[in-house]
């Protein structure tokens, strides 16, 4: 299979592991090895709830038996979509309260933007130095990394860049700014959290200058931090809220929200505003409500704090330089990206799955299932010691 998957289906690097799945269930990941992987990395922040959680099953065997695709975005009301938009509703502070749901994050990133300019009747994008938001073209022409980018020039005009953290580039949103973007938790940059009064200030300042402040949460979204959304954290509340990933516990989605009358922008003039086929797809909506109504009924949000506190007492090694991150999305410093990828590998190796961040190779990753099990983290970062230990 290894061979067919390097021949036949398209490369991202040209050093893909090709390891090959048997099987996932709970906090491990099976290989055709014969052999079990602890899984740190949880597809990249997507499955919140471990690998083919019961409840995400059955409501996608549930969903299968009634109907699957019957409609594009929009037309017909179906149950799945509307009770995840409603539960979402009822989870989230006002003004948020109407959801559009997508197909991915970059593409929840796209309408997240297109709502903006279309609300504000303005055409300035602002965004962040560093940020990842994803791959469609509008996603790749709003996230900070040049090397990403230079080769698919011309991308989306009128968007500029400042720098995470820095009061004194505030002053650069104006009254043309049509939206500020940016990830609450910078992912790719290595889990940067924002200091403490800075999301307050950003507000405040979209606010002064009627500038909508959109927050990418596709990493944090459903509960990594420790709340459902780690806006939660810093007492703001954006304009519009963009979520991924995690949401779907392992099924590909995306979403953005904002307040009925923000959204109700996207029906009109044009109307049509943003249209897909499989937005809210029933199969995926319910996934999706299954790990939401999980995440808040099942009190793992109230774990999240004891976990990271465990990983960072652990994670303890003249090797570690430092721990960025808060609760289940944490980056630890190895020094340099030669060392990090082969701690990484030596980590597979002997059972364990990291990863290392998009544009720091630095730092490794760990962004688990929320479900692993404190003796689970105890297993898995003794290997990482270990193999620290080695030389
Ligand atoms: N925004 C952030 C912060 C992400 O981490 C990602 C994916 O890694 C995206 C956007 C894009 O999401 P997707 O890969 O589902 O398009």
């Amino acid at each position: 299979m290894q061979h067919d998957f390097f021949k036949y289906q398209a490369q991202t690097t040209q050093f893909a592991a090709g390891f090959e799945v048997e099987k996932a269930v709970g906090s491990y990941i099976y290989g055709k090895d014969g052999k079990k992987y602890l899984d740190f990395v949880a597809g990249v922040s997507a499955n919140t709830l471990g690998h083919s959680h019961p409840k995400i099953v059955n409501a996608i065997k549930t969903q299968a038996e009634k109907y699957l695709h019957v409609m594009v975005y929009g037309e017909y009301a179906q149950e799945m979509p509307v009770k995840l938009c409603k539960l979402l509703a009822d989870s989230t502070p006002e003004p948020l309260e109407v959801t559009y749901l997508v197909n991915s994050g970059a593409e929840a990133i796209d309408g997240a933007l297109k709502l903006a300019k279309r609300y504000t009747g303005r055409e300035e994008i602002i965004s962040f130095h560093n940020s990842y938001h994803g791959n469609t073209h509008g996603a790749l022409s709003v996230s900070g990394n040049e090397y990403h980018k230079r080769e698919f020039r011309p991308l989306l005009p009128m968007v500029s860049f400042i720098h995470f953290n820095e009061d004194k580039d505030l002053e650069k949103i104006t009254e043309k700014t049509a939206c500020v973007l940016l990830e609450t938790i910078q992912g790719a940059a290595g889990f940067l959290v924002p200091n403490d009064d800075y999301l307050k200030k950003l507000k405040a300042r979209c606010e002064e200058v009627g500038a909508l402040l959109i927050l990418d949460e596709i990493q944090p979204g459903f509960g990594r931090t420790g709340k459902l959304f780690a806006f939660e954290h810093f007492g703001i509340v954006p304009d519009i809220l963009v979520m991924g990933k995690g949401m779907g516990g392992g099924v590909p989605v995306g979403a953005f929200m904002s307040s009925e009358k923000i959204m109700h922008s996207l029906s009109h003039s044009p109307k049509l505003g943003h249209i897909t086929t499989f937005g809210g797809n029933p199969l995926i909506a319910a996934a999706s409500y299954a790990t939401l109504k999980e995440v808040l009924e099942s009190g793992l949000m109230n774990e999240i704090d004891e976990k990271e506190k465990l990983f960072r007492d652990l994670l303890v090694h003249p090797k570690i330089k430092n721990i960025n991150g808060k609760g289940l999305m944490l980056a630890v410093n190895l020094g340099s990206p030669e060392f990090t990828l082969d701690v990484a590998k030596r980590c597979m190796e002997r059972g364990l799955v990291v990863f290392w961040q998009l544009y720091r190779n630095e730092y490794l990753r760990i962004s688990p299932p929320l479900t692993l099990s404190l003796e689970e983290i105890r297993e898995g970062c003794e290997i990482i010691l270990k193999v620290l230990n080695e030389n």
